[in-house]
């Protein structure tokens, strides 16, 4: 099959190219290659990078490849359906067709969805889109089921900006308007409830969003010029699970290291809440105070992350899908990212050892907060059994199966208990108390009504909380993909490099892909790893000092184990 991932070029290349460049094309009138200068954030850097150009989405189309998948979607005009790249339907002549950005914009445009290829089916939008971070703030808060409180004038206002910026926006990076794309993904995620789940038809209704059943049949005989209990006629369904019980398929783009994200997180799995076992993560989940189980497992077959979902409440299943594509970086689009870093001698070797590496999330950011601070000045090891007794102290008790019987403490709990109980120096205890109230009161959220750095920023006013915790939060809670721990001490370990500030330099060309990049020093493979004296550190004490010499191996644990160490305050 062929790559192509020269067509993402690389920012010396695009350099010699003209900064801000359109081209368009008789048949082909949607815009794809764009280069633009993107200035980022507090470094400085200006940034160059490509959207997918026409010639490489057509060659995607005609050798179907699904490292492209959800990138771009294509109009037939003679069918009027819109397809994913991988469609096995036959190909239609490249005049025939079209290219947009999103499933919305080929929507918008009067296509509708196929009904071989699935577009609902196909691997979410990138977190980082090299477009507009507040665009990419708004997809997010979409997926968070924003649209559903208080349309768009309440999406912009969250995002601090006028509604009519935000639509422009919208339509100059995602092709269709902010309503548009909340639609799309309501319609869709019906049809896959539809396809995947023996719901029944009111029920989808009201868990996509639709408020009335009325609403839903005329959205589908739009749509689909065929009403629901027709679409569930033509659904493979494969047996019947019990009420309450679902299991979806969530594509990701190849190649994904499952393998390896299950290795960084069993030794990170609290006792009581998270179990990893037999290729497979579960845990206890709670939304709006109703409970359930979710296990995850490969399908590589399907190129799908199979979700088992045991949930008493069908209105929760959207949130709970959109929660579990982030938290297994289901968006991520490696193609663009392998060809980025294996051009640095330190990443490349690794990163064509373990093409696909993927950052890890979290079902919850207050969860993963505590975690982090948890394992300040600690082994993985050691943060595992503080958490383990933490949700046993603490936790509701439930009943999902036999590890898992617990629920993670809530922040109204943490913030009103004395959490050095479970044998963690007061000080620490009082920063995790300080964030949970936070959290309780509404000070602090994980939402993506804010920036990044403001995020960051925020959470350092915490007393306790320094750059480590807040980039390593700050990259598993909100998915920020360029969060970058730079005074990690696995990090400078693995990279050889001396100090915090030389390899927060060398990481400028890692840019936006830096929490990848980490994620890469940190497998820290035997063969590969550096050798080098971590001595140069100078913001140590003696605790950190002693993990960090400790550490010598070349797994996940090992090489993580003074990794979790905060050097900025505390
Ligand atoms: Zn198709």
């Amino acid at each position: 099959m062929a790559r192509f991932d020269a067509g993402f070029c690389h920012v010396s290349d695009i350099s010699r190219a003209a900064p801000e460049y359109a081209l368009k094309t008789r048949h082909l009138e949607s815009i794809h290659v764009r280069i633009r200068p993107i200035r980022l954030c507090n470094c400085g850097m200006l940034v160059l990078l490509m959207d997918l150009d026409l010639r490489i989405c057509s060659q995607a189309r005609l050798s179907r490849d699904p490292h492209f998948d959800g990138r771009f979607f294509i109009g037939v005009r003679s069918s009027g359906v819109y397809c994913r790249p991988i469609c096995p339907a036959r190909t239609a002549r490249e005049e025939n067709v079209r290219y947009f950005p999103t499933a919305a914009a080929a929507a918008e445009a009067g296509f509708r969805p196929c009904l071989r290829c699935r577009p609902e089916s196909s691997p979410g939008t990138p977190a980082w889109l090299g477009t507009s971070a507040t665009v990419s703030r708004a997809l997010r808060l979409i997926s968070e089921s924003a649209l559903e409180d208080g349309g768009v004038e309440a999406l912009a206002e969250r995002l601090g900006i006028g509604s009519r910026h935000l639509r422009r926006l919208f339509l100059q990076h995602v092709g269709a308007t902010p309503a548009a794309v909340a639609k799309t993904r309501r319609l869709h995620f019906a049809k896959k409830l539809i396809d995947e789940t023996t719901l029944p038809l009111g029920e989808i209704a009201l868990a996509s969003g639709f408020g009335s059943v009325r609403r839903f049949n005329s959205a589908f005989q739009d749509t689909y010029q065929r009403s629901p209990s027709q679409i569930r006629k033509l659904a493979h369904l494969s047996g019947a699970l019990p009420e309450n019980q679902y299991c979806f398929r969530l594509r990701y783009r190849p190649p994904f290291q499952w393998e390896s994200l299950l290795a960084f997180l069993a030794p990170r799995a609290t006792p009581g809440v998270e179990c990893v076992a037999e290729g497979t993560y579960s845990r206890t989940i709670d939304l709006d105070g109703k409970v359930g189980l979710l296990a995850a497992s490969l399908n590589e077959t399907s190129m799908a992350l199979e979700i088992r979902l045991s949930f008493p409440e069908p209105r929760s299943l959207f949130r709970i899908v959109e929660r579990v594509r982030r938290m297994f970086d289901l968006g991520a689009e490696p193609s663009a990212m392998i060809a980025h870093l294996k051009s640095d001698s330190l990443l490349a070797r690794r990163v064509l050892n373990k093409p696909g590496l993927r950052v890890p999330g979290a079902w919850d950011g207050f969860e993963l907060a505590v975690r982090a601070i948890l394992g300040q000045q600690v082994s993985v090891k050691g943060a595992t059994t503080l958490a383990g007794r933490l949700a046993d102290q603490f936790g509701k008790r439930v009943n999902q199966g036999s590890n898992l019987t617990r629920l993670f403490p809530s922040p109204r709990v943490l913030a009103e208990s004395d959490v050095s109980r479970i044998g963690l120096p007061k000080n620490r205890a009082q920063t995790i108390r300080e964030l949970a109230r936070e959290v309780h009161e509404g000070r602090l959220t994980f939402d993506a009504s804010q920036s990044h750095e403001e995020f960051r920023s925020r959470l350092q006013q915490i007393p306790g909380i320094g750059d480590w915790t807040s980039q390593y939060i700050s990259m598993r809670a909100l998915g920020d993909v360029d969060a970058f721990p730079a005074s990690d001490l696995g990090l400078l370990k693995n990279s050889g490099i001396d100090s915090p500030r030389a390899l927060t330099e060398r990481a400028q060309a890692w840019r936006p892909w830096r929490a990848y990049a980490a994620m890469y020093l940190w497998q820290g493979d035997a063969e590969l790893s550096v050798t080098g004296s971590v001595g140069a550190i100078q913001e140590d004490d003696s605790t950190t000092k002693r993990n960090s010499y400790r550490q010598s191996d070349s797994t996940f644990e090992e090489s993580l184990h003074g990794s979790n160490v905060e050097l900025c305050r505390g």
